[in-house]
């Protein structure tokens, strides 16, 4: 009993290598975003509405990566070379970036920056694509199947995401968002070594932490491993086909979004033409699918956070406090913090609701979700209420807002995750799970697509519409979003009791 009590609240140390790595890969990507919209406008020029398209074309590829990622590395590569080449080649892409904010001025070199920024945000979606489904799923892989760590083990990874993102976006704000456009190089600069080292400490604890409880190294390349260089040379063919994406997507030929759509049709098709599965495992499935469409409207109002929030940080906010002004990407931090804080008193408000046998089923906590980023956005329109020109309005609504979204994120995007897990059929376990990341993508395509229609009180151009309604100021705006969520989390509730 000694023994067993003490297994169950001691993690193995792998867990700790996987947190330290993680945390600092979400430095660079947390850190990087932070800024990346800032850096469009303030150094490379582009309009905001071009910027968010930018940026929700980037994070949506991110998130699209992975399918082929982890595919590869279930055949081919497994999860330790997926991880380490994975981490190399983001490290470059910062680097890349780097290179391109440091050359934007000049005339000579300004073409040529905004290559590099194409090429340097085309080999980090290629890099995340190996590097983030692999991390993921050795957490669960260091304990035997049925241990009831695993739980626990996710939580304490979700924390190390959100203390490198804490992290991270605080430097990248710091030294990056200054007000002097020449500095944005720092920011990159910083995420491109902080990944480099999150590559160095994996590299230096894989053979010693990374195994079962029984001893058997986890992640290594799995037999049939004849396809090991045929990957390396795809690479190549990968990055130009992302930079070909990237680049008609903003250009104007709408392509990620249909590449998103025959995706889901593809894997759709894939699973459900399969005679095999029986009629639970297809409903646990169409669950699965349900839940992520609703997740969308979730991810593409909160993923507003490095794009139409902070323009409005930027623009609109005073934040002026003890006389400091502080820069307009540090409030996305705001999210890490009250994550990191809220996990633990949330696992305690699930467990003691459980122990009253009144804990709510998953569909009607993401339905919660839901309504807690309603409930942001509607705090916020209150803030921009009947604004006058040139008034800036209080960083309490702001405040108030990444406080509701983040305790939504806790109601909605752990437990969808478990839930993908407990439904998916075990021969479907990785598909399933690129269906929750897909759902993802789709969100943040489409919230850069939203945020793009944030308004210019500058521009002369007519007002932006939605199915006839006019987004003429900021609580037209921010009134979209409270629509949308509320909607969404009506339906949820209605269907929830059936799902
Ligand atoms: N913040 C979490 C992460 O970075 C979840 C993000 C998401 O699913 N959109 O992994």
């Amino acid at each position: 009993p000694i023994e067993q009590s003490a297994e169950s609240t001691s993690h193995p140390r792998g867990l700790y290598l996987l947190f330290a790595t993680e945390m600092w890969e979400r430095f660079s990507y947390y850190g990087m975003r932070a800024v990346l919209v800032l850096f469009l406008t303030k150094a490379m020029m582009m309009d905001k509405a071009f910027a968010s398209k930018f940026y929700g074309g980037y994070t949506s590829l991110v998130y699209l990566t992975p399918l082929i990622g982890g595919f590869i590395s279930d055949r081919y590569w497994g999860n330790r070379r997926s991880i380490l080449t994975g981490g190399l080649l983001m490290a470059l892409g910062q680097f890349t970036l780097f290179f391109s904010a440091s050359n934007y001025g000049a005339a000579d070199t300004h073409a040529l920056s905004h290559w590099m920024l194409y090429l340097g945000l085309g080999v980090m979606i290629v890099g995340n694509g190996f590097f983030k489904p692999n991390i993921s799923s050795m957490v669960g892989s260091l304990y035997s199947p049925a241990d009831k760590r695993k739980d626990a083990a996710y939580t304490i990874f979700y924390m190390g995401i959100n203390l490198g993102s804490f992290i991270g976006n605080t430097i990248t704000s710091l030294i990056g968002d200054t007000g002097n456009p020449a500095d944005f190089r720092w920011a990159f600069l910083a995420c491109g070594i902080a990944m480099l080292l999150g590559t160095v400490v994996f590299n230096w604890g894989k053979d010693k932490y990374l195994h079962t409880p029984e001893g058997v190294q986890v992640g290594e390349t799995p037999a049939i491993s004849g396809g090991i260089m045929g990957v390396y040379a795809l690479l190549p063919v990968l990055l130009a086909i992302i930079l070909g994406i990237l680049w008609l997507d903003s250009a104007k030929f709408p392509t990620i979004a249909p590449l998103l759509g025959v995706a889901v049709v593809g894997i759709a098709y894939m699973i459900f033409s399969d005679k095999s599965l029986s009629g639970a495992d297809i409903k646990g499935i169409m669950v699965i699918f349900i839940v992520s469409f609703f997740v969308v409207f979730f991810w593409a109002a909160f993923e507003q956070a490095p794009a139409s929030l902070t323009f409005f940080a930027d623009e609109q906010m005073n934040r002026t406090i003890f006389g400091f002004t502080l820069p307009a990407s540090i409030f996305q931090n705001l999210n890490a913090i009250f994550v990191v804080v809220g996990a633990p008193l949330m696992a305690m408000v699930w467990t003691a609701l459980g122990r009253r046998g009144a804990e709510p089923p998953s569909p009607l906590k993401m339905c919660i979700g839901l309504a807690m980023l309603a409930a942001g956005y509607l705090v916020m329109c209150f803030g921009v209420h009947n604004l006058q020109p040139g008034v800036k309005v209080s960083m309490f609504f702001l405040v108030a807002l990444y406080f509701l979204h983040s305790v939504g994120e806790l109601c909605l995007s752990p437990i969808g995750l478990s839930l993908v897990n407990k439904l998916a059929p075990v021969k479907f376990a990785s598909l399933l799970m690129a269906v929750w990341f897909l759902a993802n993508a789709a969100a943040n395509y489409l919230a850069g697509y939203m945020s793009s229609l944030y308004p210019d009180p500058k521009s002369t151009a007519p007002a932006p519409e939605i199915l006839g309604y006019h987004i003429t100021n900021l609580y037209d705006f921010f009134m979209v979003f409270v629509v949308s969520a509320a909607v969404a989390a009506a339906i949820l509730f209605l269907i929830s009791g059936k799902l």
